[in-house]
């Protein structure tokens, strides 16, 4: 998603959000043509629609956030790395596809998965005879379920605007399992966000392992307007320890340039067509270029168009009214070619043939089929803190609080867009290609964990089956980022990064919501909540998941007192 500045802001910097790009200290002015320069060659205007325009474009620019955003504090929670860490008699879904298997004991030593052995048949007796032999930490996992730890391929720190401190975010995440998120974009600053995936490398916070892909342009101060810039900029990305970069639009030959530079380098790229550049490239072409990962859905209708060459709009259609930007991204997959048409086939053969990785976030846009469903989550009140609720509520000014006046045919749109959308996706699994899990959560009314858990179900929707799901969650975000390797699945050797669950989520995936799933007990004649992430793994350190979602929990409180709310108060639109 993007960011968009917050109202108001002074200081030496404005306040945005989302996607950050470093600006030097200067006035608005100033700032602004440096943000046309991010955006290419347009001509100045005044503060006011530049902010528009940056919000439009899902592109955030200026640079505060990178003071304002508290750091993560240095890590309170979480035991070990042990010597010997054993998980005794789990079920274990390893994220290959392979389906579950169990009791297994896995053993852990260090950081690492040194052993996963088979300790019987599952209702039958232990084999103590086969059980590794005992260790300084051990954990009785029978009856749980233990995953890999989970890939959110499209994340975002937080930011100003929603006032949202790192500890939020990553605890958030991984409370749900969550041990690796890919950072689209560095909106807090390149240092600040390098500086917490280092801190988190050496596990001197609590969070998953960051991979940063910083917006192109980021830290200039001049526009990219010629393919040598663009070279140029990529390389210093690469000598700075960024993993990868983030692209929204360029001028084609500038992008190019990017991608390819980019592949030289050995980075990852990942792209949200914002839809001022797709009349003049698409998917088709940025994957041809090089990209690696397409976030979201813009620039695929693009290069499935036979009947016309451009979207068709509305003739007062204006992209920087944030409302007609997403009631008529809502109308592109119905102005593409049909299911099983020859351009749908070619089209999806032919990202398949150059390895190319989808990452839909259907969440992110959901509020857009469902509203209510989105503002009304039951996680909201215990778990969404004041400044960011405030955040998601109508402005001009937030990104993605466009819902004015959102309407019942609006709703409509949208869900024959995501029949389409999912139907082209589900089939590029099935072809072959690669699905990874992204959640985009901090906008739209979708929080921080529970928008991937979300995701998830999404991709259920979309008709995965439930070890696809869990497989594109894990492996396949791990194959995208080019770290399959050391994570994404369960395997000897690999990273103790795991996840374990006290229910089937392939019977049903709410059960990894840290609010749980609710399940009518017919004995007890009672509703009870079941499941929820136990515990969370990273490189061997065990997190108790209930302890951060508490820890989040008193943040919320501590919060709404602050903002002279009563602690326990529900989030109302009114407020
Ligand atoms: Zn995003």
């Amino acid at each position: 998603m993007i960011g968009v500045p917050s109202h108001g802001s002074v200081g030496p910097y404005t306040q945005f959000s989302g996607i950050v790009l470093r600006a030097p200290a200067v006035d608005l002015e100033a700032r602004g043509s440096y943000v046309l320069d991010v955006l290419g060659p347009h001509p100045p205007s005044p503060m006011r629609r530049l902010v528009s325009l940056v919000a439009a474009l899902c592109l955030l620019v200026p640079a505060a956030a990178a003071q304002d955003v508290p750091a993560a504090p240095d890590r309170e929670r979480g035991g070990g790395p042990y010597d010997r860490l054993i998980l005794r008699g789990a079920t274990l879904i390893d994220g290959t596809g392979a389906p579950p298997r169990g009791p297994v004991d896995i053993v852990i030593e260090e950081d690492r998965i040194a052993r996963i052995q088979a300790v019987g048949a599952p209702g039958g007796p232990v084999d103590e005879a086969a059980r590794p032999e005992a260790a300084g930490r051990e954990i009785d996992a029978t009856g749980l379920y233990v995953l890999p730890g989970f890939v959110d391929m499209h994340a975002h720190l937080g930011g100003a605007a929603q006032g949202t401190p790192a500890e939020y975010v990553l605890k958030l995440w991984m409370a749900h399992g969550i041990t690796t998120a890919r950072e689209n974009a560095a909106g807090n600053g390149l240092d600040w966000t390098l500086r917490h995936r280092e801190r988190s490398a050496a596990n001197a916070i609590t969070a998953p392992r960051l991979l940063v892909y910083p917006a192109l342009g980021t830290d200039r101060d001049a526009p990219l307007t010629t393919p040598e810039a663009a070279r140029t900029w990529v390389q210093r990305m690469a000598e700075e320890g960024a993993d990868g970069i983030k692209v929204f639009q360029a001028p084609p030959d500038v992008l190019r340039a990017s991608l390819q530079e980019a592949e030289a380098q050995g980075l990852r790229t990942a792209m949200h067509h914002a839809q001022p550049g797709t009349a003049r490239y698409d998917v088709l072409d940025t994957a041809t270029w090089g990209l690696t990962t397409g976030e979201h859905f813009y620039g695929y209708p693009e290069a499935l168009f036979t009947d016309r060459s451009l979207q068709d709009f509305p003739s007062d259609y204006n992209y920087q009214d944030e409302g007609d930007r997403f009631r008529y991204a809502g109308h592109m997959w119905q102005q593409a070619a049909a299911p099983g048409s020859a351009r749908w086939d070619t089209v999806l053969d032919s990202l398949r043939a150059l390895d190319f990785t989808m990452v839909p976030t259907f969440g992110i846009y959901e509020a857009n089929r469902d509203l209510m469903r989105a503002r009304r989550a039951e996680w909201h009140d215990t778990y969404t803190l004041p400044s960011l609720w405030n955040y998601y509520k109508p402005s001009f000014e937030n990104h993605g609080s466009y819902h004015y006046f959102w309407s019942s045919g609006d709703e409509a749109a949208w869900d024959t867009h995501y029949d389409r959308w999912m139907q082209f996706v589900n089939e590029y699994k099935n072809r072959g290609g690669r699905v990874g899990a992204g959640s985009d959560s901090g906008f739209i009314f979708k929080l921080y964990g529970f928008g991937y858990v979300r995701e998830l179900e999404l991709l259920r929707e979309a008709g995965f089956s439930p070890l696809e799901v869990i497989r594109s969650a894990t492996l396949e975000g791990a194959k995208a980022l080019g770290r399959a390797d050391r994570i994404g699945s369960v395997e000897v050797g690999k990273q103790a990064d795991l996840l374990l669950v006290d229910e089937n989520p392939l019977a049903n995936l709410k059960v990894l919501y840290g609010t749980q799933a609710l399940r009518f007990d017919k004995d007890d004649r009672a509703l009870e909540r079941v499941g929820g992430v136990d515990y969370t793994i990273k490189d061997g350190i065990v997190f108790d998941a209930d302890t951060l979602l508490r820890d989040v929990a008193q943040m919320v409180r501590e919060a709404k007192k602050e903002a002279g709310m009563a602690p326990d108060a529900d989030l109302e639109l009114t407020q």
